[in-house]
């Protein structure tokens, strides 16, 4: 048996902040294993040969963050290409902007419906902030209740029945409580403070973490091999905590998606980098990927989201399903867990929550602040 120190399992972001944070600050040697042929987990990139832009394997991937602190450990590790990221949904035929706002109004009304509407909406919240359809269901004006029910149609509920694979009448109205309607015009999707894509892609900023004389990285290894051959102390886990268990409990559902590229001799297909999909077509969103990193090409490349359920060996796990009795299933897991005093479950898979690439920063930096790591 070999002896390991620190075993982490899987070279996500979660993985490789983690394996940097223990060699940095414990001066420990860490072994950090996949079973992919690459690092990075699901925000690995790669060039595409012919045309040089930069393409997301498993799903485009935008940071975002107001965590300073999440931003200035990435930073050591990467230049970023500032990046505003513009979402709009086909609505009626029309490219309209995404969060929904002033602006978007009269693209999809006629001057004097959005007008009224958009008075309305001064009169009732501060320009600038944000408001949900929920609140504006509750509304006693007509207008605005209107209004909330077209942006309910229209906008959420075809994206959200095609991603959930549930039929709209199935949806609950209450699950669109948090969709916003953005009182300003401002048309960027995110509000957050820091907003960029690395500069050299986010494989060549992982591989930057793990660049470091006490981090060994082994690609092509699947833990329920190793763990044959190896002796751990601590063990940090970031693969599906239901599969380290042998799905004793039953598994944890995920949705999946089957991402379809497609390359095109056109320097652009499309106005901004996603253009959603709510009512038209059997994938949710399209990507450009050109628009990221302002790469230029003669040739563009786009991929298309078609959302399905995930199927152990035929796809990947993507987003994990939030509801009680899921949220049941994965605390049973958890409760296992108790019983080692040195397995630790982290990252998306370990923690069965869809976390955004600041969040899954941010918990490894907490986790690693615990004095629980022995
Ligand atoms: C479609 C999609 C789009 C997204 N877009 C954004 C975005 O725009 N902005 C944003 O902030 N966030 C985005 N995210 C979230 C982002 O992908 C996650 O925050 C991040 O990838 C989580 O990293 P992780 O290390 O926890 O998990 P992962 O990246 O999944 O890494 C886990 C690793 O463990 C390995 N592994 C698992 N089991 C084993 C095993 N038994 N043996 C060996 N290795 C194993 C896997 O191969 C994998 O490499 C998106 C997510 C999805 C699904």
């Amino acid at each position: 048996m070999e002896k390991i120190k620190n075993l982490i399992v899987g070279s996500g972001l979660s993985g490789a902040v983690l394996a940097r944070k223990i060699a940095e600050e414990k001066k420990e040697k860490v072994l950090i294993i996949d079973r992919r042929n690459h690092i990075g987990g699901n925000v690995y990139d790669y060039k595409d040969q012919e045309t040089n832009i930069t393409i997301h394997k498993y799903g485009p991937h935008v940071f975002h963050t107001s965590i300073k602190e999440v931003w200035d450990f990435l930073s050591r590790f990467t230049k970023w290409h500032y990046f505003f990221y513009k979402v709009r949904a086909y609505i009626d035929g029309k490219e309209v902007n995404i969060p929904f706002n002033l602006d978007s109004l009269y693209k999809v009304f006629p001057k004097k419906i959005a007008f009224n509407l958009e008075e309305k909406l001064l009169k009732c919240y501060e320009f600038d902030t944000k408001t949900t359809i929920l609140e504006l269901r509750n509304s006693k004006d007509e207008d605005l209740k209107f209004l909330a029910e077209y942006i309910y149609k229209k906008v959420f509920l075809g994206y959200t029945s095609k991603q959930w694979g549930v039929d709209p009448e199935h949806i609950d109205a209450s699950v669109s409580a948090r969709v916003p309607i953005y009182i300003s015009k401002d048309d960027r999707y995110f509000q957050d403070t820091y907003q960029a894509i690395p500069k050299e892609g986010y494989t060549k900023m992982v591989e930057n973490i793990l660049n470091h004389p006490l981090i060994e990285l082994r690609l092509n290894v699947d833990f329920k091999e190793a763990k044959k051959e190896l002796d751990y102390e601590n063990l940090f886990y970031t693969g599906a905590i239901d599969e380290f268990f042998d799905y004793k409990f039953g598994k944890l559902p995920y949705r999946s998606l089957d991402i379809k590229f497609e390359k095109y001799d056109k320097e652009y297909m499309q106005s901004c980098a996603q253009m959603n999909y709510p009512n038209n077509f059997d994938f949710t969103r399209s990507v450009e990927y050109k628009y990221y990193l302002d790469e230029k090409s003669e040739k563009t490349i786009l991929s298309y989201e078609y959302p399905c359920e995930f199927e152990e060996g035929k796809n990947e796990r993507y987003y994990p399903i939030p509801n009680e009795e899921n949220q049941k299933l994965y605390e049973r897991y958890l409760q296992e867990v108790n019983e080692f005093k040195n397995i630790y479950f982290l990252g998306r898979l370990g923690d069965y929550k869809y976390y955004d690439m600041d969040k899954t920063v941010d918990r490894i930096l907490k986790f690693a602040k615990t004095k629980e790591i022995k």
